[in-house]
C-alpha cells in the first residue's frame, strides 16, 4: 500500500467555478473540471478527492467548520494519509482554516486554497495552486506547522494570514509577518514556524460571539444590543494599541460583570495590542477593568477563538480558556 496519501476535500468557492460567458457571471462548474487537475501533479503521492461540500464561501457557516473539522481528523488518523489538503472559497478561508488550526490535533499538514479566478478564465490560478497545496501538503518539512494557507507560490500560517485584495491572485498576505515559506520550482523552503495558540478541544461550536469594529464617536446601542440578545462573547476591533472610545465603557462594564467576556484586538493590520494608555478607554485601564486584550489576531478569526473556547467552556465543565500568547 502506497505511505504517501494526500486526501483532497473540497467544499466550493471560485476553484470550483466557471465563468458563463453569456451571463457574464460566475457559478458552480461541474466538479470533474476539478478532479481533471489531478493529472497535473508530478509528485510521486497517490492523491484521493471528495466533494464534501459546494458552496461559495460567504455560505459557510460555523457547523460547516465544525463538520470539516471532525471529517479532517478522521482523514489524518489514517497511517496511510501523509496530509490534507481543502479548497475552500477565499473570502472566509481564513476563518475555516483558523478553526482548524485552533482544533485539529495532529502532527500533519493541513492546507487550504483556492482561486480568484475560475477555471475557463484567462489566468485561472486554481490548477497551480492546487497542485503546489498537493506538493506542500506531502512535504515531510510541512508538519508541525499547524493550518497552512497556500496561495500564489507562497506558504501562509493560518495564524497570521488574510485576504487583502479584492480580485488580485496575491491576494493572501501575512501583514507584519510575512509568508512562512516559498514554493520554488524544485524545492519548498520554509522559513520559520508560526506561534501556536494551544489547541482548543473540538466541540460543536454553540456560543454565540459578535465582532464589533471601534470607530471614532462609537456609541453604545451595539454592546447594549449584544448584552440584550445575551451573546456569549464580543470581540471588539479596538483603536491602535487597544483604545476604545469612552462612550461605549458603562455597556462594556455591564458586559463584564454579566460574565460576558470582551475580546480586544486592534483594528490596525499590523502590530501588538498592548496595555499602554492610561486615559478613559485607554488600553492600560481597560486591562485593568476586565477586557481581555489579544496581541495580534484580526477580528474575524478572534470571533472564531471566542467561539470555540466558549464552546469548549459550555461542553467540558473543566475546560479552562487560555488566552494569553
Ligand atoms: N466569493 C468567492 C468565495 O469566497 C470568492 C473566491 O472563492 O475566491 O467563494
Amino acid at each position: 500500500m502506497n505511505s504517501n496519501r494526500v486526501v483532497v476535500i473540497n467544499t466550493g468557492g471560485t476553484i470550483a467555478m466557471e465563468e458563463n460567458p453569456t451571463a457574464s457571471g460566475v457559478g458552480n462548474a461541474n466538479p470533474a473540471k476539478l478532479q481533471s487537475i489531478l493529472s497535473l501533479v508530478q509528485t510521486p503521492v497517490q492523491v484521493t478527492m471528495h466533494h464534501f461540500l459546494e458552496k461559495p464561501s460567504p455560505h459557510i457557516t460555523l457547523p460547516d467548520m465544525y463538520r470539516l473539522a471532525l471529517r479532517v481528523q478522521s482523514e489524518l488518523k489514517q497511517d496511510s494519509v501523509t496530509g490534507v489538503v481543502i479548497t475552500h472559497g477565499t473570502d472566509t478561508l481564513e476563518e475555516t482554516a483558523y478553526f482548524l488550526h485552533l482544533t485539529i490535533d495532529s502532527h500533519k499538514p493541513v492546507v487550504l486554497t483556492g482561486a480568484m479566478r475560475s477555471h475557463n478564465e484567462l489566468g485561472a490560478d486554481g490548477p497551480r495552486n492546487l497542485v503546489q497545496s498537493i506538493r506542500v501538503a506531502s512535504d515531510p518539512n510541512a508538519q508541525h506547522r499547524g493550518t497552512l494557507i497556500v496561495f500564489n507560490d507562497e506558504i501562509h500560517s493560518a495564524e497570521a494570514v488574510t485576504k487583502v485584495h479584492t480580485h488580485q491572485t496575491s491576494t493572501f498576505q501575512s501583514p507584519g509577518k510575512g509568508p512562512i515559506g516559498l514554493i520554488a520550482k524544485q524545492k519548498i523552503h520554509f522559513f520559520y514556524s508560526p506561534q501556536h495558540h494551544p489547541l482548543i478541544p473540538l466541540t460543536p461550536p454553540s456560543a454565540d460571539i459578535v465582532l464589533i469594529k471601534a470607530v471614532a464617536d462609537l456609541d453604545e446601542r451595539w454592546i447594549q444590543f449584544a448584552i440584550d440578545q445575551q451573546v456569549d462573547g464580543i470581540v471588539i476591533e479596538a483603536l491602535g494599541q487597544g483604545n476604545l472610545p469612552p462612550k461605549i465603557l458603562p455597556a462594556c462594564q455591564q458586559a463584564i460583570q454579566q460574565n460576558i467576556p470582551i475580546l480586544l484586538v486592534s483594528r490596525c493590520l499590523e502590530g501588538r495590542v498592548e496595555a499602554t494608555y492610561d486615559y478613559e478607554g485607554g488600553g492600560k485601564q481597560l486591562a485593568k477593568q476586565g477586557f481581555i486584550l489579544y496581541p495580534d489576531l484580526q477580528g474575524q478569526k478572534a470571533r472564531i477563538l471566542l467561539t470555540l473556547a466558549r464552546s469548549a467552556q459550555k461542553n467540558l465543565p473543566n475546560y479552562q480558556p487560555f488566552f494569553q500568547k
